[in-house]
């Protein structure tokens, strides 16, 4: 097979289209030569390699080496260098490159093929010495701890030590002999940790790399990112071996980052940061804070050190016009690194830039305008779950704020919380559910799942695009960077600027718009959607095919959702209903009451009630569907179980505490889940039914007067698993509205339907068709009942099954096709079997989950409904899921 790709002098084997074959980072590289630009000569190994690596006991293909050896060659013929030479020696970068990119997530080690001899030829053609024992120094450093295991940490142990005895604070004050001494300690560290000399052999050297290379794709910090992004181990990493370009050989070369338009705010103006004689991670890692790439921004910033276009301007003509190059070829903004050296420009990697969901709303606009994508290309590209993030709170204007530090506002959102100095501190406020802000001078990537407890983040150092900032984004997390004026002291658990210290625990709040640093809590604001918004969301409603509804129970849920764009209420819960304090206890009476005659009349005294909820619900939807269900779960929980409580209760109602208690035990279940509820209470008590179908006939008279707009109300009846169930329930319902009728004189139009959430239910859908006019799929309940999992008692062992990857996501979270899916396709012929124009909706949790909305419309259903927050997404979401 072919195992390596090579790239190169304007050609390449590969190009953008094999992100799965030679990963994202390989495939860009690839197209990029071919394109022309100046991109070092390299090879790709496939991910296909990773796979055999892991299938294989961890060794190789058996054609690998010749394939890699004859790339090796190419590079040779293309650079003039070879590995090992003492003129002219090959050095070279080994970098990893999933799929998708996974900043920072896998190892990456630079300058190889350096040794004794060649470090000598370096400084050679370098005509820099100190440069060359530099690089040395760092490779040792980088190979031992990614290659052979031996900590960083010892490796910094002994540079700090030897600055000590030099008498100087920082590492561009020691000399060449300094590094040239250092070099031989380090060596004699690393033959002392593994017991073997340091790999002195260039060919030994890129083994131990690849191999460190294909291995990171199991590391701990990987893992934990694929989790918490869903991405398959089965994917592997490519690895690609390239030609090393030098930053850091003196003024007239620097190394960078840059975005073809702000990945903050999406605004058209490149943007970007860069670092003068650095090399490699120096930007990424937040080590120096950089400088500005434009003078615009400079400008912007207020920064005193020059911009690249002023410093390096020929490098950055030339950058500018690569820019604009590969953002017309990719047809959107790329994130870019790039290196020059002595002049001279190289461009290491690009990609589509992260963007948080404000910049990726503009920019899409911005790109319709500018004729470069068309809207329904506009709408693919946003993803609907990052719309979350517009919704995030903004600090109001009008609190008054106590300022503690200013820094780089890296990611939008304000948040507050309690000021935590490390992951595991964050990771267990977010357990107690309190809110964190994690502290940290910068962050890496084992503090992953720290940030993702974090509300926000907080960094002393690094700029726009450190990991910090970088990670933030992607996650939707408001996170502020780069405060040089604030000092943390780990040990201590402060952090201080000026004459402000704060300690671990104390409030702060951080916003992510302005990059302030707050003391306190600080009043914020609800978000405010953008025009760029409303033009995407109509250009989504005008390709999308299914409605999207709300799940309200309350009138302020409803008025939300219909700010956000809800055609309609697809689930009303009524039982919270009987939960507010003034009415619990004419349900308790209801309860407690001997005979139909004594229910009927607790229950009169609850039909004003719920006649003005509906009501209320019915004129703000306005014209819309509105789908009431009826009372669904166990009495039991609307009566007191503590004996403080009981007496308390009995003495309200007037009745004898042993009555409540009696009554308490009666109802009590082993699995109320399975228990007396749904239309079960309807079939027990159709009382209670009656009722509530009058409240909402009633109501829809009284709301149609009011509006003008008469609403069409379904009442849906809950937990149905036989045809006969629900007709019995029918009956009544429909004797309900001819008895309104008659005593109104009005006419109103409803219907009857059902949620189907047992699986008795979707595989007799046919016949329940017969008296539903809808069915509305309560994906909750319906995952319970087909997995036979309880939803509640699920925490403690879907996470093993996540992590062993026996189900590849919860499905509570995201509908599990194969069965619930499976379930809900039949019911859905066998219900448009018997009656064609049925009304088909999902209501459960997964209506406002993108997956799950991308199956309900293959499945062809009419809506989907989700809670008044995720309107939007749903929008979106069932937009792209008909494109
Ligand atoms: P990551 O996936 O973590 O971004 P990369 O493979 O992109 O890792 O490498 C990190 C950095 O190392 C790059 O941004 C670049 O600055 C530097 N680098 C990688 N390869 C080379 C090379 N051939 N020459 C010079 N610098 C390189
Ligand atoms: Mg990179
Ligand atoms: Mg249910």
């Amino acid at each position: 097979g072919k195992w390596v790709y090579t790239f190169g002098d304007g050609k390449a084997e590969g190009d953008a289209k094999q992100r799965d074959l030679l990963g994202g980072k390989g495939a860009n590289l690839a197209e990029m030569a071919s394109l022309g630009l100046p991109v070092p000569p390299g090879m790709t190994i496939t991910t296909e390699v990773c796979t055999y690596f892991y299938e294989h006991g961890e060794s190789y293909p058996p054609e690998l080496e010749g394939q890699v050896n004859d790339a090796l060659d190419l590079i040779a013929a293309s650079t003039g260098r070879s590995f090992g030479d003492a003129k002219m020696p090959l050095l070279v970068s080994v970098r990893s490159g999933a799929r998708i990119s996974m900043p920072g997530m896998m190892d990456t080690v630079l300058n190889l093929g350096l040794n004794d001899t060649t470090v000598e030829a370096l400084a050679e053609n370098a005509g820099d010495e100190r440069f060359a024992v530099d690089s040395y120094r760092r490779f040792i450093q980088m190979y031992s701890d990614v290659v052979l295991g031996v900590p960083m940490r010892l490796f910094d142990e002994h540079l700090e030590a030897l600055k000590e005895t030099r008498a100087v604070e920082l590492d561009t004050e020691l000399t060449a002999a300094d590094w040239r001494e250092l070099i031989e300690t380090y060596k004699s560290l690393v033959a002392k940790e593994t017991g073997k000399p340091f790999p002195q052999e260039p060919k030994d050297q890129l083994w131990g790399a690849i191999g460190a290379v294909f291995g990171s794709w199991r590391n701990d910090r990987a893992i934990t990112y694929r989790r918490l992004h869903q991405i398959p181990e089965r994917w592997g990493t490519a690895v690609t071996v390239q030609a090393m370009v030098f930053g850091n050989m003196g003024d007239t070369s620097a190394t960078g980052v840059a975005f073809t338009r702000n990945p903050s705010t999406g605004e058209k103006a490149l943007y970007g940061e860069f670092l003068i004689n650095a090399q490699g991670e120096d930007v990424v890692a937040g080590i120096r804070t950089p400088q500005d790439i434009t003078e615009a921004a400079r400008k912007a910033a207020g920064s005193e050190r020059p911009s690249m276009e002023k410093a390096l301007p020929e490098a950055f003509a030339e950058f500018k016009a690569v820019c604009d190059k590969l953002e017309a070829h990719y047809r959107d903004v790329q994130d870019l690194e790039f290196t020059i050296e002595r002049n001279k420009l190289w461009m290491l990697q690009t990609r589509a830039g992260k963007r948080t969901a404000k910049a990726a709303l503009k920019i899409a606009v911005d790109m319709v305008d500018e004729g470069i994508i068309s809207k329904d290309e506009a709408v693919k590209r946003i993803e609907p779950a990052s719309l979350d993030q517009l919704l995030h709170p903004t600090i109001d204007p009008t609190a008054k704020k106590e300022l503690f530090a200013k820094a780089l506002p890296a990611s939008p959102g304000a948040a507050a919380g309690e000021i935590v100095f490390s992951s595991e501190e964050a990771e267990r406020l977010a357990s107690a559910g309190k809110p964190a802000i994690l502290c940290r001078i910068e962050t890496s990537p084992e503090d992953i799942s720290g940030m993702h407890a974090a509300q926000g983040i907080f960094t002393t150092r690094g700029g726009m695009t450190s990991h910090a900032a970088v990670v933030a984004r992607g996650m939707g997390k408001p996170c502020v960077s780069g405060a040089g004026t604030v000092r943390i002291n780990y040990a201590a658990g402060t952090m201080t600027a000026g004459d402000t210290t704060l300690k671990a625990g104390d409030f702060v709040t951080i916003d992510g718009a302005t990059g302030e640093v707050l003391v306190g809590e600080v009043a914020m604001l609800k978000p405010e959607l953008s025009g760029d918004f409303q033009r995407i969301m109509a250009w989504a409603d005008a390709a999308r095919r299914m409605k999207v509804r709300t799940n309200a129970d309350t009138p302020h849920d409803a008025r939300t959702a219909r700010e956000f764009g809800a055609e309609g209420i697809g689930l009303c819960r009524t039982e919270h209903m009987f939960f507010d304090p003034a009415r619990i206890n004419a349900m308790r009476e209801m309860i407690l009451a001997d005979d139909t005659a004594g229910r009927r009349a607790a229950l009169d005294k609850l039909l004003p009630m719920q006649r003005e909820d509906f009501t209320q619900l019915f004129e703000i939807m306005a014209g819309l569907p509105v789908t009431i269900r009826l009372l669904d779960p166990p009495l039991h929980e609307f009566i007191p179980h503590g004996e403080e409580e009981i007496k308390e209760v009995a003495a309200a109602l007037g009745v004898d505490p042993d009555k409540l208690r009696n009554r308490a035990r009666a109802l009590a279940e082993f699995n109320p889940m399975l228990g007396h509820r749904g239309c079960r209470l309807a079939v027990s008590y159709p009382e209670i039914a009656e009722m509530q179908s009058r409240a909402i006939f009633e109501a829809a008279i009284a709301a149609a007067q009011k509006t003008g707009s008469p609403v069409v109300p379904e009442v849906m009846v809950p937990l149905v698993g036989l045809a006969s169930e629900l007709e019995f329930v029918k009956k009544r319902i429909d004797a309900t509205a001819k008895a309104v009728s008659e005593e109104t004189g009005q006419t109103f139009t409803y219907q009857v339907g059902t949620m189907v959430e047992l699986p008795r239910a979707a595989l007799n859908a046919d016949r329940i068709a017969t008296s539903a006019e809808f069915f509305s799929f309560g994906t909750n309940d319906l995952t319970q009942t087909t997995f036979g999992i309880s939803r509640d008692d699920a925490g403690v062992f879907l996470g093993s099954y996540l992590r062993e990857a026996i189900i590849d996501v919860d499905p509570f979270v995201s509908i599990d096709v194969d069965g619930v899916g499976a379930l809900v396709k039949i019911a859905a012929e066998k219900g448009r079997q018997t009656r064609p124009d049925i009304k088909l909706g999902i209501c459960g949790e997964h209506g406002g989950d993108p997956a799950s909305i991308a199956f309900c419309e293959t499945v062809g259903l009419d809506y989907v409904s989700c809670s008044p927050f995720r309107v939007p997404i749903a929008r979106l979401a069932a937009a792209q899921a008909a494109l």
